[in-house]
């Protein structure tokens, strides 16, 4: 009886002293302090009833067994899974022009911005408050810094500059090609190029803007010319988002929007080369709805900030993605009712977001798909006051944990079972925090 107490409260003690070393790793001080207390206080009954005689100490020994079978038990066993899943397909098609991007390109007194606002005039109010701000990476903005502005400007541009690139020549002898072959290789190569992970699908009429709403695209009808749909996501570094919303957490975005956009133009310009139809899907120049093509792709689930939820990064992601006539192998959509549920019970963005633009409710049905939709006018109102991105959302998410032994562990249990999921979700509220307070930029890049 002794030996098997000193075991279980030995593995508790080192599982969450183990747990406060890789949260002080990453730089979660508070999380570390709340992990070692749970370690001493963990081991207290265990050692006192394994060491110590006192009457009924039997009884003890069953209910700290008990409890912690109970534990490994709620923790393996799975349930609470997908039988449970319901997605509603979009039945139409979204218009890139009622995106905030596309409003926020509108110049007054030009023919786009009297026609947009004759067609939506219930949209200039609430556009007119955010043309009255400063704007995004501009001086005098609450979070300007001009380090990481003139920074995360420099990728937007790189980007800017890369757009013509997405289309292109395709050579004129085909490369026979076998789909499993080829499937895999483009997958494992962007991996190599420094994506985390690529999924493909068929490409679906509401995967397709209806009409172009950025630079020169703007009023062009969008058809579908591509069968298949290549996505990719790359991460966005953990330590930058913490910062969220200061300057470092645009600066982030705008990097891996670049990264992003860099593979999907590579990977297109590959195909092309094969001879076969290749275009690239880019910051700035989608006509495609990256988060529906990722999700179908088998990359993730749509959560309740209206972001693509990944299995290892949650919305820690940005994405880019590839249309093309190559013949592929499609992967199967996740399909993962963990993610849904989880963002049922949480709702801990929505408590944190500045401009309560996160719905508390249920998910519903707009426009025929069943989803949660944020207020992207109060969204990116609060965008031009702070001039950068924000990501406040992201960066609490309790899947936007590193990837790594300790969260991959819990994101294991989230996803197996959801009697797990309901703790796990109460315990990161314990441990990091129901509001985190946003963390400094990494030492290295800060300024005085
Ligand atoms: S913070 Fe919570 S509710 Fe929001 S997306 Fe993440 S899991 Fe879902
Ligand atoms: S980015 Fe910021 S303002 Fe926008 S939804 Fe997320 S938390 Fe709210």
């Amino acid at each position: 009886m002794q030996l098997i107490l000193i075991l279980a409260g030995a593995g508790l003690f080192l599982f969450f002293v183990y747990s406060a070393v890789v949260s002080w790793r990453e730089r979660e001080p508070v999380a570390a302090k709340h992990f070692f207390i749970t370690a001493i206080l963990i081991l207290i009954p265990f050692f006192l009833t394994a060491f110590i005689p006192f009457t009924g100490k039997v009884f003890v020994f069953s209910l700290l067994m008990a409890g912690w079978t109970a534990g490994i038990l709620i923790f393996l066993l799975p349930n609470g899974k997908n039988h449970a899943y319901r997605q509603v397909k979009p039945e139409g098609k979204i218009d890139e022009r009622d995106t905030m991007f596309s409003r926020n390109e509108l110049m007054p007194d030009t023919e786009n911005f009297e026609d947009y606002y004759k067609h939506h005039p219930e949209k200039k109010a609430l556009d007119d408050r955010f043309r009255g701000n400063k704007g995004l990476l501009q001086k005098g903005t609450t979070q300007y810094n001009p380090f990481y502005f003139a920074s995360a400007d420099a990728s937007f541009e790189t980007i800017a500059a890369l757009r013509n690139f997405v289309n292109g020549t395709v050579a004129t002898e085909k490369i026979p090609v076998k789909p499993e072959e080829i499937s895999r290789y483009i997958k494992n190569w962007s991996k190599k190029l420094g994506a985390v992970d690529c999924g493909i699908t068929e490409l679906q009429d509401y995967h397709i803007y209806s009409t172009g709403g950025r630079g020169e695209r703007y009023g062009r009808k969008f058809e579908k010319r591509h069968r298949f749909a290549l996505a990719f996501t790359v991460e966005m570094n953990h330590e930058m988002i913490q910062t969220a919303p200061a300057g470092t957490v645009v600066m982030e975005s705008g990097q891996q929007y670049l990264e992003s956009g860099r593979i999907a133009l590579q990977v297109a310009r590959f195909i092309r080369n094969l001879g076969y139809e290749a275009r690239a899907h880019i910051d700035g120049n989608y006509e495609v709805v990256c988060p529906l093509v990722a999700r179908d792709a088998g990359l993730g689930e749509i959560g309740r900030i209206g972001l693509l939820m990944t299995p290892k990064q949650g919305p820690r992601v940005r994405i880019a993605v590839v249309t093309t006539n190559l013949p592929l192998i499609t992967d199967r959509p996740l399909h993962d009712f963990s993610f849904i549920d989880a963002c049922v019970q949480c709702k801990k963005c929505a408590e944190v977001c500045p401009s309560n633009a996160i719905s508390f409710n249920d998910r519903e049905i707009i426009n025929g798909s069943l989803h949660w939709q944020i207020n992207q006018e109060s969204c990116f109102t609060f965008w031009t006051i702070a001039g950068t991105d924000c990501g406040r959302c992201i960066s609490v998410c309790p899947y936007s944990h590193p990837d790594n032994g300790l969260h991959n562990l819990v994101r294991f249990g989230m996803h197996n079972s959801g009697a797990f999921r309901k703790i796990a979700l109460k315990m990161d509220d314990i441990y990091y925090g129901r509001k985190p307070i946003p963390k400094p930029p990494p030492k290295k890049l800060q300024t005085t």
